[in-house]
């Protein structure tokens, strides 16, 4: 489980997270919603290791993985993350970016061979395994590091706007691939968006967020029927 409680961060003087709280179960599909700049990023870099607390705890699997005097790196957390701008090595080949990872943790060619072409496969990029990140498309640079992320079989799975800058049909496949993916992976995701529909669509619980606080965290239909504000309500609804 994901315990984070009462995490605040700031940047210089300006206090970007306040006292958030989530308690996230063993392969849960949480998704994180709130408009542009309400700290959703922060978040996840907190959480993914990248950032450092200015009060609070986080805690993976019961251990405290950032808090007082305690700083886990980022590679040491078990988790796998595909951020908004997706980096990808330009001098390496679609296949040799999603397979790098997978060197580095030791697994023999072969197995590796066989993952790749699998997720490469799931994100529709097969014939594309030899081209270079600089001759594709954003949307497909952005399948790539989807692909590199799904290939680690992270026990947590974190997603910075995966379907961000993708058009309808992709947005549609992939959302079921991770549908698909966190059914059989059992992986806990921890999914942000800005995007209602997505949000509700694939989430068990759906965290709202604004201004860098947690506003309600439940299940969809909870959100609908009993929204803890106007705020939540008004957000909720503005979807549809
Ligand atoms: P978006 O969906 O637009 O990415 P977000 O909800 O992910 O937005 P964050 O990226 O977490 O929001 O940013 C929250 C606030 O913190 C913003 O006001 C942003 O300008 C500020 N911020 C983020 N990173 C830094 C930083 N390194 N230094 C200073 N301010 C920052």
């Amino acid at each position: 489980d994901i315990a984070i409680d009462a995490l605040d961060k700031q940047f210089g003087q300006t206090q970007v997270l306040h006292q958030v709280s989530l308690a996230i179960a063993d392969g849960e599909f949480v998704a994180v919603l709130g408009p542009s700049g309400c700290g959703k990023t922060t978040l996840l870099r907190c959480l993914a290791g990248f950032e450092r607390l200015d009060g609070g705890r986080i805690a993976i699997g019961g251990e405290t993985v950032s808090g007082p005097g305690r700083h886990l790196p980022p590679e040491k957390r078990g988790i796998g993350v595909v951020f908004q701008n997706y980096a990808l090595w330009p001098h390496m080949s679609v296949a040799q970016n999603v397979a790098y990872g997978l060197k580095i943790a030791g697994l023999p060619k072969p197995d590796r061979d066989r993952r790749v072409a699998h997720v490469l496969d799931l994100v529709e990029l097969g014939p594309l395994a030899k081209r270079r990140p600089a001759d594709l498309s954003g949307g497909q640079r952005q399948r790539v590091a989807l692909a590199r992320c799904l290939a680690m079989e992270s026990r947590v799975v974190l997603l910075d706007e995966p379907l961000a800058n993708l058009d309808v049909h992709l947005r549609g496949t992939l959302e079921e691939e991770f549908a698909r993916f966190h059914a059989r992976s059992g992986a806990t995701m921890f999914y942000i968006t800005h995007d209602q529909a997505e949000a509700l669509a694939l989430a068990d619980r759906v965290a709202v967020m604004d201004r860098g606080r947690i506003l309600q965290f439940a299940p969809p239909q909870a959100l609908f029927r009993q929204p803890a504000s106007e705020a939540v309500a008004g957000f909720i609804g503005e979807g549809r």
